[in-house]
């Protein structure tokens, strides 16, 4: 019986290792070629900042393999779910019809939330409760504060901003209706959804550690020129584990960087 399951072993271990014929091997290193080739093509061709670029070519040659692996991740995620790395910003509108159709309520999930009637598409719904149970383990609660929010809430929600603060204050804050990643149902705020979040452990805990949940920072600090947004350090958009590493660590946590790249792939 013993001898039996270490010859199964074995012999799943051979398929596992087992060597690759030679024409697959050769066949394999020259898709590897093609894709590090088409990867700089994109880079050059991308919008990003020539000094990004360089950056970020540059980090790719430092450790083209886990370049590769996230980049074929993030592109398998995007063949299953288009919308996940989908850009939209400032002059990247959703229509106003869009709503996601597998939208979950967060009510009764066991996530911390701030009022009831929350909900997210699954896939970030899965991830967050992931995310957030993990930080909970370490004892930080990730308290979420908005989450989906459909065209005409958006709408809502800019117009309060207007009456409050004033059309140019609220342009540098609150997308336009059609033009928020909330709509995506991909995107989280969380706790007060004021600078002061940024002071808070749970802040801290998200910069280290939500990127391993696939979780990004979509407007960082000092990059208004760049998202068209004032840093916001409470919201965050799921665009899965692959993108995230990539994000992490070829494009210096720089969200629309790697969104922009990925889109020319
Ligand atoms: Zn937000």
């Amino acid at each position: 019986m013993l001898a039996t399951r270490s010859l199964v072993r074995a012999l799943a271990l051979l398929v596992i290792l087992g060597p690759l014929p030679a024409g697959g091997q050769a066949a394999a290193q020259a898709a590897t070629k093609l894709d590090l080739v088409s990867a700089r093509s994109a880079l050059e061709n991308s919008s990003l900042p020539s000094s990004v670029k360089a950056q970020v070519q540059a980090r790719i040659d430092a450790s083209s393999e886990n370049f590769l692996r996230y980049l074929s991740g993030a592109l398998a995620d995007r063949g299953s779910d288009p919308l996940l790395l989908l850009r939209v910003g400032k002059a990247r509108p959703l229509p106003e019809s869009f709503e996601p159709n597998d939208l979950v309520s967060l009510d009764g999930s066991g996530l911390s939330l701030s009022r009831p009637g929350l909900s997210l598409r699954r896939a970030a719904f899965l991830a967050l409760k992931e995310m957030s149970a993990a930080a909970r383990a370490e004892g930080v609660t990730l308290l979420v504060s908005s989450s989906y929010r459909s065209y005409s809430y958006q709408v809502e929600v800019f117009n309060r901003g207007v009456a409050t603060d004033g059309l140019a204050e609220t342009e540098a804050s609150v997308a336009r209706p059609g033009h928020s990643q909330h709509q995506l149902g991909t995107a989280v705020d969380f706790g007060s959804i004021t600078d002061a979040f940024a002071q808070t452990k749970a802040s801290r805990w998200l910069a280290a550690n939500s990127r391993r949940f696939g979780f990004s920072l979509s407007f960082p600090k000092g990059m208004t020129a760049v998202t068209g947004y004032k840093w916001e350090s409470w919201h965050y958009r799921y665009i899965g584990k692959a993108a995230a590493a990539l994000e992490g660590e070829y494009f210096g946590g720089v969200q629309e960087y790697v969104l922009a790249f990925i889109e020319g792939m």
